[in-house]
């Protein structure tokens, strides 16, 4: 196409410049004194030449834009196909890892005589697991559920409450988590129980899972601007800023499949953002000090 637009722009200025030609020399023959004639063809030529240019350059203009929206479309194409495709390597081995584990586990069980203390590691595994399992399954069918139209049931509910209960199970499940909290008493707000479940388990599931099991992690809850702020801080290796938008779209996992070392399948910040848009809230991801990250979900509370 640029090449078709250079040659378009020659053959006009050509052309422009032949007509010049012919008409100062019909001009000169016919009455070589008749300057102001001449002049007019003259300014006639420029403006010509001036507008040839004008619209080179504006079609110029126009298929760089072109091939710049082309190129961005084809960037965000190349990775939506990446993420799928880092989606099916993780989901296939999501899904058949914890079974083999499982059942290479009950076998051993069953074979061969272990002391108490080598079951108990035994089953804690099976345990982890089959909990690992159970978050994916969980994730696929609440994406699945989201994409469908799921049907919020939206109830004032105490969230202080519900996120106290949830840090204990979370505690019993994962004893080795040191979790600090500052969780204000007795808020309020219109959410839907189950969706909002999921948020907490999510995020702190992932604090867990790139915070490093022996760090410290902070939840925090209070009401602030007209709505209740719910945080998560981890003290992991933290997400950079390039790619903080990423991390919410449906299947991104930083870095490549094959070189990760965490399990995961990218669905957990997709459905957290989904259900806090859903809350008419919003999310977003700061730098914790001195390093890791904070998740801070806004709800604004409605008083009706
Ligand atoms: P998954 O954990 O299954 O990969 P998520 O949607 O929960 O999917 O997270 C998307 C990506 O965001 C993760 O692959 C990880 O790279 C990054 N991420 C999420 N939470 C954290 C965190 N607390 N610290 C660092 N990176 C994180």
């Amino acid at each position: 196409m640029s090449m078709a637009l250079i040659w378009w722009t020659i053959l006009l200025t050509k052309n422009n410049t032949e007509l010049l030609h012919a008409k100062t020399e019909i001009i000169s023959g016919k009455n070589p004194n008749d300057t102001k004639a001449l002049e007019e063809v003259i300014k006639y030529h420029e403006r010509k030449a001036n507008m040839i240019l004008g619209e080179g350059l504006v079609f110029g203009f126009m298929l760089i834009i072109g091939l710049y929206l082309i190129q961005r479309l084809f960037n965000k194409e190349m990775e939506g196909i990446k993420s799928q495709k880092n989606f099916l390597l993780s989901i296939t081995h999501e899904l058949k890892s914890p079974i083999a584990s499982v059942n290479l586990i009950t076998e051993t069980l069953q074979k061969r005589e272990l002391d108490k203390p080598t079951q108990n590691t035994l089953f804690s595994n099976i345990l982890s697991e089959s909990r690992r399992l159970e978050k994916l399954i969980n994730n696929l069918l609440f994406s699945t559920k989201l994409q469908s139209a799921y049907a919020y049931n939206f109830e004032d509910s105490d969230v202080s409450a519900i996120i106290n209960d949830f840090i204990k199970k979370f505690q019993t499940l994962f004893p080795g988590i040191n979790i600090s909290k500052k969780v204000d008493s007795g808020i309020m707000a219109k959410i839907d129980r189950e969706a909002f479940e999921s948020v907490i388990s999510n995020l702190l599931e992932n604090a867990v899972k790139y915070g490093g099991e022996n760090e410290e992690i902070e939840v925090e809850l209070k009401e602030n601007n007209g709505g209740i702020t719910f945080t998560v801080k981890d003290k992991g290796p933290g997400i950079p800023k390039e790619n903080r938008k990423k991390v919410f779209e449906q299947f991104y996992r930083q870095g490549n499949e094959e070189a990760r070392k965490t399990k995961g399948t990218g669905l957990g910040l997709y459905i957290v953002k989904k259900i806090v848009e859903a809350h008419r809230g919003n999310i977003e991801i700061l730098d914790n000090i001195p390093q890791g990250s904070i998740f801070s979900v806004f709800l604004p509370v409605s008083k009706n």
